[in-house]
């Protein structure tokens, strides 16, 4: 059975938190899982990663670490300065990840987010070499640190750079390392992919991270994501990774101007309770 987790900002109107109270929160709803925001992870100090590891051990939950890279840290940039101090920061994160005994970095790791092609672009090849050359770099953070990056395949309105898992499989197969991954997410997929279970299974052996949502971002369970097409093709690849839902429901804040929750979702539901359902739809999906 999948580990089965659940990211912090569900419950959040800011990327910034302290993650502590949320691994209690989600030990308490059932979860194995609790993903935080790689950013504040990399500015905590050493004591206060130690401490939130231990209490994440306490109570049996992994951690796992996503991020949306800033633009100052796009490694995709056609700055010197920009794509030097991305992989700077990806190392920096690989290292506060490894003293907290390795794990995954997820997410927009290969540029930056929210991202579109510039103004009089049409070939975005250039924009994909300048990433891999720069990955290639960063990588060995990721294998000195025992983390595995996996590389988030989202869809156009957010990135430019890696749309479908195709463009993914090209990606970390150039890169080259065996700490490149895939992170695949049913929210995107059901925009970018032609079939979804199809897309898993040419992930294969690469997919090192998985993200459950609703076509609307709602809870798994509300919208019409083909859960059991998803389910086979993971048994088909023998997937063994971790599985994250990322609902949101809630407008304001940066969280909700970011991923653009424009109405509140959250009207008449509890979201501790929701979280619990979907937890429990979500593990009757994958056995
Ligand atoms: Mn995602």
């Amino acid at each position: 059975m999948n580990k089965i987790g659940i990211y912090y900002a569900y419950w959040t109107h800011d990327w910034d938190a302290d993650f502590h109270p949320f691994i209690d929160k989600v030990a308490a709803l059932g979860f194995d899982i609790l993903e935080v925001n790689a950013g504040t992870i990399a500015h905590m100090t050493s004591e206060e990663r130690q401490s939130l590891k231990a209490h994440a051990d306490d109570r049996n939950i992994i951690l796992s670490h996503c991020i949306g890279l800033p633009h100052e840290y796009d490694i995709a940039s056609e700055d010197k300065a920009v794509w030097e101090n991305g992989i700077a920061y990806l190392g920096k994160i690989a290292e506060a990840i490894g003293e907290m005994g390795g794990g995954n970095l997820s997410g927009i790791i290969y540029s930056s987010w929210p991202a579109t092609m510039p103004e009089g672009e049409t070939d975005k090849r250039p924009y994909v070499e300048r990433s891999v050359a720069s990955m290639k770099k960063a990588i060995k953070a990721a294998e000195d640190n025992n983390v595995i990056f996996n590389m988030e395949v989202v869809n156009r309105f957010e990135q430019f750079l890696m749309n479908t898992c195709d463009e993914a499989i090209a990606y970390v197969e150039a890169v080259d390392s065996p700490n490149a991954k895939i992170l695949l997410d049913t929210f995107h997929m059901n925009i970018e992919e032609n079939f979804i279970g199809e897309a898993i299974h040419k992930a294969g052996d690469k997919l090192g991270h998985l993200h459950i949502g609703e076509n609307n971002r709602m809870p798994p369970g509300y919208g019409h994501i083909p859960w059991t097409e998803v389910s086979a093709a993971l048994r088909r690849i023998n997937y063994q990774g971790y599985v994250v839902m990322e609902p949101f429901l809630m407008p304001g804040g940066e969280v909700g101007r970011d991923i653009k929750v424009f109405r509140d979702m959250s009207v008449d539901l509890e979201l501790d309770d929701e979280a619990r359902k979907a937890l429990l739809f979500i593990r009757g999906v994958l056995k």
